[in-house]
């Protein structure tokens, strides 16, 4: 037995399935999870003396890849000065600046400690700022674990099995109705039934916790106009696209304006933050400023908005990130697909900037049905394969796959070839 194995069982006796977040523990793959000791440009290495090219990515925030020189000598001069005070502080300040100034239609930041954190606290200010209970999700998007918005959720509450939660009352997810991405219709029909009762639209701008969805052409533009039409603010949940589809995130890729942004994830570098942002009217709205309580003793920590403030900046300063991590994906998703037609395997790799996903269908992949119906099995055969020739991808269908600018043409060669092989393992 390896020491990932071991580490595996000893965790399991003191944490519930031997992690603290579902996905890490490999479940949807039917595996022992690797256990990480480090991780270096886009590399990662295990217990076991493994090193594999990673397209994990920490989920998503090490978009400049692992222990980057910049971030990790911020983070090493802010904690020469202490890890925490629980007041004001001027980097917060600095980031939030930066961050009106990169990001469209954002005039105030509130920072959190999480992307869970932010879209909670986001849905809050919508219903108190409309003064109107319900939302509308769409069913595969993930927010996070709250309450209210673990209803047909995606990412590992859809792997699971449980398209929602235990311990989450009826009374309390009443307010949540469900929607179909890309599906406008089904928006346009909840809102006529409820007309002056929907908050806000919550959406994930490219759905990226079914497998990587994008948006189809208009859809996020009608989503602005419907909820112009009832009333209702249009939340785009960005922790994963905001600085991530570019600085100004989905609102600047897709020409479109939210009410509300969330973000996590890349604006941390690594650190736990997450961050809800939007008019100066609507943030002026929580406290201390108006009826919408929202608080956090760790909020805008020091350590982490060092880390945050040298990741934006950095992304500022280097426009040229953008053009390579994208061109990185473009050309591993088309290689991806020549090999697998070739080889007669059906598969539809969906890629928006440097997010894809692979999706073992026959047809294309635009929906969240069309994504649930892929084969899961194959993916977890694929991982496996993956893994076995370097290459750590998401351990599940129903999330992303993650380049950052540490994937070079080395990387890039390396992971067709494990991809060929593994394809021509399935024919
Ligand atoms: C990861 C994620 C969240 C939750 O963020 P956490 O930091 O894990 O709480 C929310 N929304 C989206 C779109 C995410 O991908």
């Amino acid at each position: 037995m390896g020491v990932s194995e071991k580490l595996f069982e000893a965790a399991q006796r003191v944490l519930p399935g031997g992690v603290n977040s579902p996905v890490r523990a490999y479940r949807a793959v039917k595996m022992a999870p690797r256990f990480l000791t480090r991780a270096d440009g886009a590399y990662v290495y295990d217990e076991d003396g493994g090193r594999y090219i990673d397209y994990v990515c920490s989920w998503g925030p090490m978009i400049l890849g692992h222990n980057h020189p910049v971030i990790r000598e911020a983070v090493e001069r802010a904690v020469k000065d202490g890890l925490s005070f629980g007041a004001p502080t001027r980097r917060e300040v600095e980031m939030a600046e930066l961050m009106v100034e990169l990001v469209p239609h954002i005039e105030m930041v509130r920072m959190v400690n999480s992307g869970t954190e932010a879209v909670m606290s986001a849905v809050r200010l919508a219903r108190g700022a409309t003064g109107r209970d319900k939302i509308i999700k769409f069913e595969g998007c993930y927010h996070g674990h709250s309450d209210c918005l673990l209803v047909n959720a995606g990412s590992s509450a859809l792997a699971g099995g449980r398209p929602s939660s235990a311990g989450v009352p009826e009374d309390i997810v009443k307010h949540t109705l469900t929607a179909q991405f890309n599906d406008l219709g089904s928006v346009e029909a909840l809102l006529a039934q409820y007309p002056e009762e929907v908050a806000c639209v919550l959406v994930e701008p490219v759905a990226a916790n079914m497998g990587v969805v994008p948006p189809a052409e208009g859809f996020l533009q009608g989503l602005r106009g419907l909820c112009d039409r009832y009333g209702a603010l249009l939340v785009f949940d960005e922790v994963i696209t905001g600085f991530r589809l570019g600085t100004g995130g989905a609102q600047a890729y897709y020409g479109v304006r939210a009410d509300l942004v969330t973000f996590g994830k890349i604006i941390g570098g690594g650190m736990p933050v997450g961050a809800y942002a939007g008019s100066r009217a609507l943030m002026e709205q929580v406290a201390p400023c108006g009826g919408v309580y929202q608080a956090g003793t760790l909020s805008g920590n020091p350590v982490a908005m060092a880390a945050g403030l040298a990741q934006l900046q950095y992304l500022q300063e280097h426009p040229e990130v953008y053009a390579q991590i994208d061109g990185y994906a473009e050309r591993l998703a088309s290689g991806m697909r020549e090999i697998a037609a070739r080889a007669g395997v059906s598969a539809a790799v969906n890629q928006t900037a440097s997010l894809l996903s692979p999706f073992f269908a026959a047809g294309t992949v635009g929906s969240f049905a069309a994504a649930k119906g892929s084969d899961l099995d194959r993916y977890a055969s694929y991982f496996a394969g993956m893994l076995q020739n370097g290459v750590a991808l998401a351990p599940a269908q129903f999330e992303a796959m993650f380049v950052s600018a540490a994937h070079g043409e080395e990387e890039f060669e390396r992971t067709l070839e494990a991809f060929e092989r593994v394809v021509r393992s399935f024919c």
